[in-house]
């Protein structure tokens, strides 16, 4: 048989999973980074939810210039996909790292890492990170000027 035709073959709904869902824009309310684990104006919009279907979290984070995280690590990792503007990014020990629309970052489970904005321009970048027992980062320090400005 044609590989389409087997295919066709196949269910095309799944009661027990339910029905496609779709989250309507605005649903879920914008929040400022907190003043403790960021530097300058960052602001996060909650995209989704890690769930029994899909064990990570997505979101919208924008900093303005200047603004960054501060040191963390994610448990599972983080995959960053920048949106628009210009960013930057570090791993602990290495050179500060230019990054910009389209490109993707591949952070590994417990490297400690920081991303915000370039100095004189602002950065969005979608942020997929995966959970933990319910735990998807862990704050450390504050990304001194030395550091942020260190490139
Ligand atoms: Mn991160």
């Amino acid at each position: 048989m044609h590989a389409s035709l087997a295919l066709a073959a196949e269910p095309q709904t799944n009661p027990s999973a339910g029905a496609q869902q779709i989250t309507r824009a605005g649903d879920q309310a914008s929040m400022a980074g907190p003043a403790e684990y960021f530097t300058g104006r960052t602001r996060i919009d909650p995209i989704w939810s890690a769930d029994k279907n899909i064990n990570a979290s997505g979101g919208l984070v924008t900093f303005e210039p200047g603004a960054r995280s501060a040191w963390h690590t994610h448990p599972a990792g983080q995959r960053r996909v920048v949106t628009s503007g210009v960013g930057l990014t570090q791993e602990w020990g290495k050179p500060v790292q230019v990054i910009r629309p389209g490109d993707v970052a591949w952070c590994p489970p417990v490297v400690k890492h920081w991303h915000g904005a370039a100095p004189d321009a602002a950065m969005t970048h979608l942020a997929v990170t995966g959970t933990v027992d319910s735990k998807n980062v862990t704050w450390m320090e504050k990304v001194t000027d030395e550091h942020y400005k260190a490139r």
